[in-house]
């Protein structure tokens, strides 16, 4: 991720958190720590990148430390909630989940649905808001949506072909 001197502040902190313990980053969230939590962060620290949550189910089966999926969407949403996760709504109707570090936005690719980080140019929550709206705002999610590299090439090809 690239670092503009606009960003200093706030992703400092963020960056040493990828040094914590998954139990020292729950406390610090003032999160209690339980097994859910700690086995769904843990996971979702090692293995980087946007999984759904019927996703983080399996793995955790995988891994033999399975749990049931309401105790999955439980911890999810309360990590989440605390900034530890972070979700991105790349639709229609998908929801993915990973690692809470830096805030930042996400390309979906029309084709292939593969999703890939944005770096946001402000890098603190909200970094848009609209003229109006109805209460606060405490974040703006952002979806690119468009044809990725290896689609655009492959079209060409078949183009050409
Ligand atoms: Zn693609
Ligand atoms: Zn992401």
């Amino acid at each position: 991720m690239n670092k503009t001197g606009a960003q200093e502040k706030p992703l400092i902190a963020n960056q040493r958190e990828e040094e914590k313990s998954p139990g020292q980053r729950l406390h610090e969230a003032n999160l209690k720590v339980t097994r859910p939590r700690l086995l769904v962060l843990s996971l979702l620290h090692e293995i980087k990148g946007h999984y759904s949550a019927d996703e983080v189910v399996k793995m955790l089966q995988v891994r033999q430390t399975p749990l049931p999926r309401a105790s999955v969407y439980n911890a999810l949403g309360a990590l989440l909630n605390r900034g530890l996760v972070m979700s991105a709504d790349v639709g229609p109707g998908r929801v993915l989940y990973e690692e809470g570090l830096v805030w930042h936005h996400h390309f979906v690719c029309m084709d292939c649905g593969t999703v890939v980080d944005i770096s946001c140019v402000k890098g603190e929550k909200p970094c848009l808001l609209p003229e109006w709206v109805p209460g606060t705002v405490e974040e703006a999610q952002i979806i690119f949506r468009g044809h990725c590299g290896s689609c655009l090439s492959k079209a060409t090809e078949s183009k050409a072909g």
